[in-house]
């Protein structure tokens, strides 16, 4: 076996409900829009969202301080049901996914710094800066599908400090999950361990340090956690000599 240059970091992973096995994290994917926002988005045709991706790294157990991110002024939640995929595949037919594909549930947060999607937007350029910075995906335990079933309903939803922000249902979901499953694996070969966002609700909106954020899928998980200070981590040592970095 070739000898690496250092000891590989260990597998992110999450805790499973009722369980003291953990579910090794892979890749991360994202859906974009999924659920209607606006009354006249019924008129429109259903369209297949966009995707991206995070970072496995970016996937933490949703409980305790929420780091606030660097380089933003916009840190919004994004509140979502997430899939875990137990077996890969590619080309999967729709009516196999939740048989053969799906390993559990999970509450997660899509956390984004909005202000640079939005930059990124203008210019056309990759959402990687607002969406894929650490810390950005928090999910509760993971629920087996073995224990949960496969959701049809369901509330969505997400509070701060106690005043509710985002609700919806799983049964609102424009791209139900087998579909979303099914889309992806005719773009990548879905893999063990891959987790997928399936997008958020209307009410998306900006977090403070010092907020409680609270919030959950019903039957699957809830959690709360509590955003830390915007500046923590930005603190540099006062100079005290003539050295620079
Ligand atoms: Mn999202």
């Amino acid at each position: 076996m070739t000898d690496l240059v250092f000891p590989a970091p260990a597998p992110t992973t999450l805790p499973v409900a009722g369980s003291t096995a953990a579910f090794p994290v892979g890749r991360v994917y994202c859906i974009g829009r999924n659920y209607r926002w606006s009354v006249d988005e019924q008129a429109r045709p259903r369209e297949m969202p966009a995707w991206f991706m995070k970072p496995a790294s970016a996937v933490v157990p949703a409980h305790g301080l929420l780091p606030y991110p660097p380089g933003t002024a916009d840190f919004c939640h994004e509140i979502e049901l997430v899939v875990a995929i137990g077996r890969g595949g590619r080309d999967i037919d729709p009516a196999l996914v939740e048989a053969h594909h799906i390993w559990g549930y999970a509450a997660g947060l899509d956390l984004t710094r909005r202000d640079l999607q939005q930059q990124a937007k203008r210019a056309g350029g990759p959402w990687e800066a607002a969406k894929a910075f650490d810390h950005s995906a928090p999910c509760t335990r993971l629920v087996p599908a073995e224990v949960c079933g496969h959701p049809r309903q369901g509330a969505v939803w997400l509070a701060v400090n106690g005043i509710e922000r985002q609700r919806a249902d799983v049964s609102d979901l424009m791209w139900p999950v087998a579909e979303l499953v099914a889309m992806l694996s005719r773009s990548v070969t879905l893999a063990p361990g891959d987790l997928i966002f399936t997008g958020t609700p209307a009410g998306v909106g900006a977090l403070q340090p010092g907020d409680i954020v609270s919030g959950g899928v019903a039957e699957i998980g809830q959690f709360s956690m509590t955003v830390g200070s915007a500046h923590a981590q930005n603190h540099s040592p006062s100079p005290t000599s003539g050295d620079s970095p």
